[in-house]
This record gives C-alpha cells, structure tokens and sequence, in this order.
C-alpha cells in the first residue's frame, strides 16, 4: 500500500525533477525529492545515461504523469495532434490542457490534477450550466466550469480554493473573483503552457 501511494513520488525521483503531482505535499519538506533525489531502486543513485530511444520514453512518461492520461489516451491525443494543421507537438499540449479535470486544476478549484480528476467524477461542475463529470471532456473557448450549487459546501473544494488563492490562473483562462467559476477565454497555445516538457521528443517517439 505504502508503495502505491508512492509511486507519483517515484515517477518524479525517477525523471529527477520535480512534477507536482501531489498537490500541497510537492511545496512542502516532506516532497520525495527534497528528501531522496535519486531514481527509486536499488541502483538508483547511479543514474544510468539514457538512450536516446530511453530519453524519448521517458519525456512522454512525464508527460502522461504530468497530465495523468493512460497509454491509451494518450496515443489518441497524438493522433489528433498529428491530424490537425497545427505543430504536432504544441496541438499535443494543447489538446493535454483542455481536459477538463486540467482546467478545474488551473482555475484552483483543486490541490492537484488527480484531486481534479476525483472531484469531476464525483459530479461537482458544470460546464455551461450542465453537470459534466467525464475527466477528459475537452473545453472550447467560452465554455464556463463552475462549482455546481449542491456542491459549494463540498470540502474539499473549499480547502483548495484556500491553498491555491495565490496559485496564478494561466492567462488563457479567467477566475471569477469570490464566485467559484472561471471562463475559458482561449485555448492553451505553447507559451501559455508552463511544464518543462520537451514535445519533440514524444513526437520522435510516436514517429518511429
Ligand atoms: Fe512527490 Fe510531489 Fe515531490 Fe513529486 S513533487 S516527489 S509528487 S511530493
């Protein structure tokens, strides 16, 4: 059990950076990171050089981490990456930040992405005025997520609207200020997007 709960943890000591994956835990002493800055294992102090195949892999393991999209999903985020007009890499990342669990996260109604994922399966937004709890339904400029109004008392997303008051809302969005709502002002372009992930690298390694 102690090993499950760990492994975002150890998906972040892997890579040897930080991803952020657990909410308040990641700003704090206790972050695996600050204690144990070595790739989980046995062997792990000794970081092995990757190959450029390994390097590939592992940039879109972040990825998937970051976002907390399965293998499955993600290769569909791709293959519609690479059928649009836009750079494959940037319509991937784009298309990776209009889940609507991402959105929830940004706008600070939630600690984390897999906190996010939880509360919009427990139905507690709407988008437009509809309950949508399906994580990965994607928003469109002027959609609007709010708080449903059974579910303004919930907990949980009280405590993280408290933590994250200070968290910036990413300028392609907008947060209603002491209403729990945010309006999608445009999608997500690259340099809207602040994760250090190298998209030409998940794009070779789907190419191959
Ligand atoms: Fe764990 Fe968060 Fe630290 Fe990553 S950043 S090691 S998820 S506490």
């Amino acid at each position: 059990m102690s090993r499950y709960k760990d492994e975002q943890c150890r998906i972040c000591r892997r890579n040897g950076q930080k991803l952020f994956l657990k909410g308040e835990r990641c700003y704090s002493d206790k972050c695996s990171i600050n204690r144990r800055n070595y790739a989980p294992g046995q062997n792990g102090q000794k970081r092995a050089k990757l190959s450029e195949y390994g390097t590939q892999l592992r940039e879109k393991q972040k990825a998937k981490a970051y976002y907390g999209v399965g293998e499955k999903q993600f290769r569909k985020y791709f293959e519609m990456a690479a059928n649009s007009k836009e750079k494959t890499g940037d319509k991937l990342l784009t298309l990776l930040e209009s889940r609507l669990d991402n959105v929830v996260y940004r706008l600070g109604f939630a600690s984390s992405r897999a906190q996010a994922r939880m509360l919009v399966t427990h139905a507690t937004f709407d988008v437009n005025g509809k309950k949508v709890n399906i994580p990965s339904f994607l928003v469109k400029p002027g959609d609007v997520i709010s708080v449903r109004e059974i579910e303004k008392e919930n907990g949980a997303v009280k405590t993280a609207v408290e933590e994250n008051e200070a968290r910036p809302v990413p300028t392609w969005l907008e947060k209603e200020e002491g209403k729990l709502s945010g309006k999608v002002i445009k999608l997500a372009s690259r340099e809207d997007i602040d994760l250090p992930i190298e998209e030409h690298l998940i794009v070779e390694y789907y190419s191959k």
